[in-house]
């Protein structure tokens, strides 16, 4: 579905996408890990063109997407995002934020949007928040408005940045419990998290990047069992809690 052929990427000087190329079959759940500052958001934002690549290609089943002529809100409005900081408007009600870009992009009737906000928002476990505003819920309660709002248009793949890292501990498990079931019902996923559990449990498929490179991908047994790169290695040593 997705295809990275030699990508690479320069803020100014800083090599921030080094040859990347990668697979990502439909229907698979890809979770991307590594340091901080390893290119991982930088890599995810090329899928919807939040950022741009000086040289290589991506293919969206088979269309390269930083071609000429690429109509990029077309391209967005395909592609699911769900940001750390959850990007709701405050000044509208759930309902409303799950409605408006479907409605305002000619896809769906008010009457139809709302009614797929409706299930979806149930979906998530947020069924009687329709008409609260965006202030009035928890973090976690927001997070999973943004994932309904993002699959009112129907989209075939998913980009989580970090969906979890902006939440109190007490709000992370149920985020990803709706991404695990979204994961469960064959949705195309590309999350970066530090969230290793969920990597573990949920994931097809882990990247492991560091200064701008894919280092080491494999499954999830692989990757947390036996890592080959001494990066790799490195990286889950130091995320182990001295006290567990
Ligand atoms: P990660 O998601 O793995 O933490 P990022 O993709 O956010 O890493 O960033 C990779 C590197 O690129 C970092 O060194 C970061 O400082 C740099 N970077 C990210 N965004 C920008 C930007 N807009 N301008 C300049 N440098 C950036």
């Amino acid at each position: 579905m997705i295809e990275f052929q030699q990508v690479n990427k320069w803020y100014g000087k800083y090599h921030a996408l080094v040859d990347v190329t990668e697979t990502i079959a439909r229907g698979e759940v890809l979770v991307v890990c590594g340091p901080s500052g390893s290119g991982k958001s930088t890599l995810i934002r090329t899928i919807n063109r939040l950022e741009e690549i000086q040289s290589g290609h991506i293919l969206l089943d088979g269309k390269d997407i930083h071609g000429p002529g690429v109509d990029v809100n077309a391209l967005r409005s395909g592609i699911g995002f769900v940001f750390q900081q959850f990007n709701l408007f405050p000044h509208l009600s759930v309902l409303e934020n799950c409605t408006l870009a479907p409605v305002h992009l000619g896809r769906l009737t008010v009457a139809e949007a709302r009614e797929k906000a409706l299930a979806l928002l149930d979906r998530v476990g947020l069924a009687g928040k329709a008409n609260v505003h965006p202030a009035q819920l928890s973090g976690g309660q927001q997070q999973r408005v943004a994932i309904a709002r993002a699959l009112v248009m129907n989209p075939p793949l998913m980009l989580f940045d970090e969906p979890t890292s902006a939440l109190d501990p007490e709000m992370v498990g149920e985020v990803l419990l709706v991404m695990r079931d979204l994961a469960r019902d064959g949705m195309t996923m590309v999350c970066v998290t530090h969230e290793m559990g969920f990597a573990r449990e949920v994931a097809d498929r882990v990247l492991f990047m560091d200064h701008g490179k894919v280092l080491e991908r494999g499954t999830p047994d692989d990757f947390f069992n036996r890592p080959q790169h001494p990066r790799a290695q490195k990286f889950l040593s130091d995320i182990r809690t001295p006290f567990s």
